[in-house]
């Protein structure tokens, strides 16, 4: 029997799932990413600030939609940190499932701010402050570098209406003991295009497959993470996330998310994804290599030696527990899908 794994209806939207503007450090304007982004094919940008929930419902129109986002992050440092060690960082994405969801999640009500408000974020507060809206019925967060805070924190996001990505380990220093503590979050960057252009190698395949190999059913995506500042190469383009969903609306596309109808690119484009009978299929723009990732050793390539291919199927077996499919263009850039576990698949 044929299961589409990319859902067969419904049309592609371009995304970027996170962005900063001037809200918070970023050098664009919401109307500038807005603007250039849709110049550049794009149909959705998350607006992910650092700190602060700024909804910019007003860009949503029939040709773009304007998520609502916040990033927040923690950080290890503590008083007497040594120069020389690695900063490590948790970073988070909060994608707002609603339109009309406004509450900033995750606050501490003590001092009434965002939670882990650095003094970068108190003045981005002291800006935006009058806008932010919290739930009094929601517990306070006082952030802490500590998996277990963490994770209760993507989970209190969870509960509280968002699409919840863990940003550029890779940028952040975070190892696999760090890591692999975390729970609650829907998906991972396997891809963030502006820590390539810092000079990070921000492309986290063999992360995202140690995340699924401990039993976690996460997604990938991948982001700009657009800064756009003058000083460096362009951030904005890199890296982009494919949602298929039936129309271009926020609930649809935040449905998508939710359901992982997506899938994650540096440039190639995949076109079908499908299921039949022991094996996955999978049709793409001209690759110089497609690789199928499992969780066994049982993985598969197939070459374009002599021209592109534009296709590959794999046989998968029942008791292989995941996989997903990575294509690789001539230049080197990737596309990965989400990876599909075949207890779901078979159900
Ligand atoms: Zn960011």
């Amino acid at each position: 029997m044929k299961k589409y794994l990319l859902p067969e209806g419904g049309k592609f939207y371009k995304a970027n799932l996170h962005s900063h503007s001037t809200v918070s450090d970023g050098a664009w304007t919401p109307e500038e990413i807005k603007e250039r982004y849709m110049s550049r094919g794009y149909s959705v940008v998350a607006y992910t600030d650092h700190h602060v929930m700024i909804p910019h419902n007003e860009l949503t129109d029939e040709n773009f939609v304007a998520l609502n986002g916040v990033e927040l992050g923690v950080n290890n440092i503590v008083d007497g940190y040594p120069a020389y060690k690695a900063r490590k960082n948790c970073d988070i994405c909060m994608i707002a499932l609603t339109p009309d969801n406004l509450n900033q999640p995750c606050w501490n009500k003590k001092d009434n701010l965002p939670s882990c408000c650095d003094a970068a974020g108190k003045a981005i507060v002291e800006r935006f402050g009058d806008a932010l809206h919290y739930d009094d019925s929601r517990p306070s967060f006082v952030m802490k570098y500590d998996p277990e805070i963490i994770s209760s924190m993507m989970q209190e996001a969870r509960e509280c209406g968002f699409f919840v990505t863990h940003n550029h380990p890779v940028w952040s220093s975070e190892e696999y003991t760090d890591y692999i503590g975390y729970d609650g979050m829907h998906a991972m960057e396997i891809c963030n295009y502006g820590c390539v252009v810092e000079g990070h190698d921000e492309h986290n395949a063999k992360i995202y497959l140690s995340q699924l190999r401990a039993g976690k059913r996460i997604f990938c995506t991948a982001n700009d993470d657009n800064h756009n500042k003058p000083t460096r190469k362009c951030d904005s383009f890199g890296a982009f996330t494919m949602i298929k969903a039936e129309k271009l609306e926020y609930t649809a596309i935040t449905d998508a998310l939710l359901r992982g109808d997506f899938y994650a690119s540096e440039g190639p484009i995949i076109e079908k994804l499908w299921y039949e009978d022991g094996k996955v299929y999978v049709e793409c723009s001209p690759a110089q290599a497609i690789t199928i990732t499992k969780m066994t050793k049982n993985v598969a390539a197939v070459f374009g030696e002599d021209s592109p291919i534009t296709g590959a199927s794999f046989d998968v077996a029942e008791d292989e527990g995941f996989f997903f499919i990575t294509v690789t263009d001539e230049k080197g850039n990737k596309a990965y899908t989400n990876a599909y576990f075949l207890d779901d698949i078979l159900r």
